[in-house]
């Protein structure tokens, strides 16, 4: 018999919670990956810059695993009837994996959790992806947090160095099964293309002393760009939160506890997926025009700091966060358009999406969200430029027909009316 470790989100052999476990039950470990298709197929674009990245992190990890006499079976499927194949195919005496949060995730793991139960495989979950989850970090009547600073506090107060051990998988390597390299079916196969895209490192380290400082200014690289590797699993959360506390600074491990603060959110609150957390902002009349909706993606706003942005994030599916802010309020507040349109368009093109900070974002820029600005608070796009792009570098860089009045398109909207309208808009919804 084997034992299965099952990657998801934590496509990385080193520190690996779940793996370590495997690996010390007993029987020799035989290591999965499924491309699933209930995600693969609703995906958009064909091109799509994560599948690639998954891609060539499961191509590694493969290859890793063949340096250990070990090899990676990777199906192609929808998870459950991927399942299906595997328990044919190999006597299993257990499944490990680690907990996936996001609201798909858990309903296909019941679902695979109960079919294994019928087979009488057990199905073992560990906490890999963040320090506190859920249920560790809650009031003291055991109740969520809804405020951010105050589950911070708490979230320090818990915290033991114990948390922030690694799991030293690299010791029981000898484990894994001994088994001939598996194939691997080709992107192409699956119906994906390969993307161009550049995929960041993990620098982190450089940035977190200068972090307090520099990370409001999107012309220089103050922030870590380490998303798209927490997204993945490609980097440990311990790893990066025993740096970052090594630090007299703690501003960067703060956004670090931001991120566990967001999952807690949307694993209590599931509803605010795609409705408000304050449920009066359900009311607020959005305009929903197309074209002016349009003109947001494309970055053909005729206001440069937005344009920047969005043209930053179609290139690069990379958005600095400040100029995340600047775009949501003016979509929410200066467009009127509903944030949920938003948050779909990010989650098609940031490499970093998370669902949990994604719906945290647009919520705070919107208003209706935990922590969220008061709704009267409303960036003006030529002031957030002058304080945070003062030279204008970042949008010479990405918008450089700026310079030329007569190529730059007009303003879509009046900022002053706009202003003006939204506040109505939000008064009238709020007031019922
Ligand atoms: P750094 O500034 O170096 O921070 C390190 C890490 O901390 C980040 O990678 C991230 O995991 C976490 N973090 C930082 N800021 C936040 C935050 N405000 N909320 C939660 N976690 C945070 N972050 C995502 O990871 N995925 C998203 O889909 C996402 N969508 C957003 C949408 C909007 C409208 C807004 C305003 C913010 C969004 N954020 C999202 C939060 C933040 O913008 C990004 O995490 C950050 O810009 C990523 O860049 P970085 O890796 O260089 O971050």
């Amino acid at each position: 018999p084997v034992t299965i470790f099952w990657f998801r989100r934590d496509l990385r052999l080193n520190d690996n919670a779940g793996l370590y476990r495997a690996l010390k039950s007993g029987n020799p470990v035989l290591p999965v990956f499924i491309f699933d298709r209930e995600i693969l197929d609703n995906l958009e674009d064909k091109n799509d810059a994560r599948v690639t990245f998954i891609y060539n992190t499961i191509e590694e990890l493969r290859s890793q695993l063949h340096q250990n006499g070990s090899s990676l079976l990777v199906v192609y499927d929808k998870a459950a009837n991927a399942w299906d194949k595997i328990i044919k195919e190999y006597h299993v005496a257990a499944v490990y994996t680690n907990h996936d949060y996001e609201p798909y995730a858990t309903k296909r793991d019941d679902v695979v959790k109960e079919k294994l139960k019928l087979h009488g495989i057990d199905f073992h979950t560990f906490k890999d992806q963040v320090i506190f989850e859920k249920d560790e970090v809650t009031k003291d009547d055991g109740k969520p947090y809804a405020v951010y600073t105050p589950y911070q506090r708490k979230w320090y107060a818990t915290l033991k160095p114990f948390y922030l051990k690694s799991y030293p998988t690299e010791k029981y390597f000898g484990k894994l099964v001994k088994i001939h390299q598996l194939p691997l079916p080709s992107l192409n196969e699956m119906g994906f293309v390969k993307s161009e895209a550049h995929f960041p490192g993990q620098e982190y380290k450089e940035v977190i002393g200068d972090y307090a400082e520099k990370r409001d200014f999107p012309a220089t690289k103050g922030t870590s760009h380490i998303g798209l590797h927490l997204r993945f699993g490609t980097v440990s959360i311990r790893e990066l939160a025993k740096t970052a506390h090594g630090y007299h600074n703690k501003t960067w491990l703060n956004e670090l506890i931001w991120r566990e603060f967001y999952m807690m959110i949307l694993h209590h609150f599931p509803h605010t997926m795609d409705h408000a957390f304050r449920p009066e902002y359900d009311r607020i009349k959005w305009v929903n025009d197309e074209d002016q909706f349009k003109a947001w993606c494309e970055g053909q706003t005729g206001y440069p700091i937005i344009d920047a942005g969005m043209r930053e994030l179609n290139a690069t599916g990379f958005m600095h966060n400040r100029v995340r802010m600047i775009v949501a309020s003016f979509l929410t507040k200066d467009l009127l358009i509903d944030w949920r349109w938003g948050e779909h368009y990010f989650a098609r093109k940031l490499l970093d999406y998370e669902m949990a900070s994604n719906v945290g974002g647009w919520q705070w820029a919107a208003g209706s969200g935990t922590d969220a600005a008061p709704y009267f608070r409303i960036f003006n796009p030529e002031s957030q430029t002058k304080k945070f792009d003062p030279e204008l570098k970042y949008i010479k860089k990405w918008v450089p027909e700026y310079a030329d009045f007569s190529k730059y398109p007009k303003p879509i909207i009046d900022h002053a009316f706009a202003r003006d309208r939204c506040l109505k808009a939000f008064k009238a919804a709020l007031a019922k």
